[in-house]
């Protein structure tokens, strides 16, 4: 998530809170944070206000920041303020990307999870429940993560009914290891909950049993297949997601034929470019391979799915570095606050519509970026 420090003036717990830039706000200030440059006075009954004003009155709840960031700020995000000064974006407006975290918490230990799970925590709930509420009713796409967000048990179906009551026009994407829809009565609550537009994501990374489990980190393989079952038996919308790293290349292609003999009622399957950052990071000696150097076996899982009617996809992958013949299947993944282009891409025809890297990939990418001069020769 984005986040900003400032200095704190009176901001003694944590203040979550919708942003505005209009002091006219009338009802409900105690619900909004105002941002604005250059305030002296305190403007009455907003929750915080945050300023680069350093005359802002000594009575004011707030945080003052350099006057550039204040335009980082749009009408309708949602931040937490925290006693230390550090505004977290937890919902942005503008955003394609806003996700609830439901748990830190996991049943797996992935070795390439980019934010490690820990093993204690205060229950969110009641927190993501606030949140929610404070997203603009407009909202077209929510998803919920972890940690697993399975181990906070039915109080998932609490968040998803919340979802759907406060933000009707919003599909769900539920990312979940699916070990706990091995339970079918788990499952058959979910699909109770009705909701128009849920896909549950969830990560099967080989064919083959130990692969899969030695690289969750949990001997879970036929628990998830378990809980795809279950889930299709109750008509849920199902992607699975493929990371691609050194342990899970090589079989890409038999993966795939399994997958559509297996699980040919999945609505998607993305294949995906790993993000080197939390355990990525800490054994990327044992994961890292130049995405440049499995193209082959990308490219045959995924004309494989795509010839036999399946709708695979490929996620934060860079178009110069992928064949011609799949690039069509490339989606532009990574959100938008942790996404970045390199010197490289400059002069790049495809920029507007390449996916870029995550910041964390600054250190490891391809070495064959390439800029792509005026290619109009495909269509992609
Ligand atoms: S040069 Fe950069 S923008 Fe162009 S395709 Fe490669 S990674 Fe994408």
């Amino acid at each position: 998530m984005r986040q900003l420090t400032g200095t704190t003036i009176n901001v003694n717990s944590d203040i979550l809170a919708k942003v505005t830039t209009n002091c006219s706000v009338i009802r409900n200030r105690s619900k909004y944070v105002l941002v604005k440059k250059g305030l002296k006075k305190k403007p009455f009954g907003f929750a915080a206000i945050i300023t680069d004003s350093e005359e802002i009155s000594h009575k004011a709840t707030a945080v003052t920041l350099d006057a550039e960031r204040l335009v980082d700020f749009h009408d309708g995000d949602v931040v937490l303020i925290n006693p230390n000064g550090e505004i977290i974006f937890l919902y942005e407006k503008t955003s394609l990307h806003n996700a609830i975290l439901a748990t830190e918490r996991c049943n797996h230990r992935c070795i390439m999870c980019p934010q490690p799970p820990i093993a204690q925590e205060k229950d969110k709930t009641d927190f993501n429940i606030e949140l929610i509420s404070l997203f603009d009713k407009s909202t077209k796409e929510v998803g919920i993560t972890g940690g697993e967000p399975t181990l906070i048990g039915d109080n998932l179906f609490k968040v998803i009914k919340h979802i759907q009551k406060e933000l009707p026009n919003a599909a769900i994407s539920l990312l979940s290891n699916g070990v706990k829809f091995a339970d079918k009565s788990f499952a058959m609550k979910l699909a109770q909950c009705r909701h128009r537009d849920l896909q549950i994501d969830i990560p099967l990374f080989s064919d083959i049993a130990e692969e899969h489990n030695a690289v969750v980190g949990a001997k879970t393989f036929y628990k998830t297949v378990q809980g795809l079952y279950n889930l299709a038996l109750f008509r849920q919308k199902i992607g699975l997601r493929v990371v691609i790293h050194k342990k899970t290349y090589k079989r890409l292609p038999q993966f795939a034929d399994y997958i559509y003999h297996n699980f040919p009622f999945v609505s998607q399957v993305a294949f995906i470019q790993m993000e080197t950052t939390g355990l990525a990071k800490e054994n990327i000696a044992d994961l890292w391979i130049d995405p440049y150097d499995y193209n082959e076996e990308l490219r045959q899982a995924v004309l494989l799915l795509a010839d036999r009617g399946m709708n695979p996809y490929i996620y934060n992958a860079q178009l110069c570095v992928l064949p011609e013949d799949v690039r069509k299947y490339a989606m532009q993944s990574i959100s938008d606050w942790k996404d970045i282009y390199l010197p490289e891409c400059e002069n790049c025809s495809l920029k507007g519509q390449c996916g870029g890297f995550f910041e964390s990939n600054r250190e490891h990418h391809s070495e064959h970026i390439k800029p792509i001069i005026n290619d109009i020769s495909h269509d992609i």
